[in-house]
């Protein structure tokens, strides 16, 4: 488990980050990191992406419901001002930013910020997303979690997506996308490959969704 180190209350700013597939409980680490500060009593900012937009608009929610509010911004820019007073930054679906997200996080933590990123590490096809791993390069600390495979119950670190849809981003919940270990993902994939050149699959899976 993660614990925060000690500049022996000197104010040195760091990168932190959370990372994994989907229900591996990445936003429920954001906010176990979060609470701590709230306790500690900084100040503290989260910031979420305007796209995503499950369950609730201003609150960071977590698959178990857990949430703490957070303010929604359109470009990584905008964190500069708003970010000002705060000693910790967290930043949730991290994934969403375009990679001007690196250069104003680069700059808070010069300023003797902690900054707390949470993302997707990998999209639906199973490569790097965004600019994660750029921040992951950058990070001091990179945690990195998994959820157990639906298919088998081994660690799984891949989002697979269970509909056909191409677009990399779609944000979504248990039904559009599970987890999976490499095996059961590189399977699941297959699969789709197979049903995608056989005529007779395709009718069917066409009529699934
Ligand atoms: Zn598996």
């Amino acid at each position: 488990m993660f614990l925060e180190p000690s500049n022996k209350g000197k104010s040195k700013g760091w990168i932190e980050v959370i990372c994994g597939c989907m229900f591996s409980g990445k936003t429920e680490e954001l906010i176990r990191r979060i609470n701590r500060a709230i306790i500690a009593r900084q100040r503290i900012v989260i910031f979420k992406p305007s796209i995503d937009v499950r369950y609730d608009d201003v609150k960071v929610v977590s698959h178990n419901r857990n949430s703490v509010n957070s303010v929604v911004v359109q470009h990584p820019q905008d964190m500069l001002v708003l970010a000002n007073d705060a000693d910790v930054i967290a930043v949730d679906e991290a994934q969403f930013f375009d990679e001007a997200l690196l250069e104003v996080l680069a700059a808070l933590a010069y300023k003797g910020k902690r900054i707390i990123v949470s993302g997707l590490d990998m999209d639906f096809e199973g490569k790097p997303f965004g600019v994660m791993p750029q921040l992951m390069a950058m990070a001091e600390f990179v945690t990195k979690i998994q959820a157990i495979c639906v298919c088998c119950g081994e660690p799984a670190s891949f989002s697979f997506r269970l509909n056909n849809l191409k677009q990399q981003i779609l944000v979504g919940e248990k039904d559009e996308y599970e987890p999976r270990c490499r095996v059961c993902f590189n399977q699941g994939m297959k699969e789709k490959e197979t049903a995608k050149h056989s005529k007779y699959k395709k009718i069917e899976l066409e009529s699934d969704f």
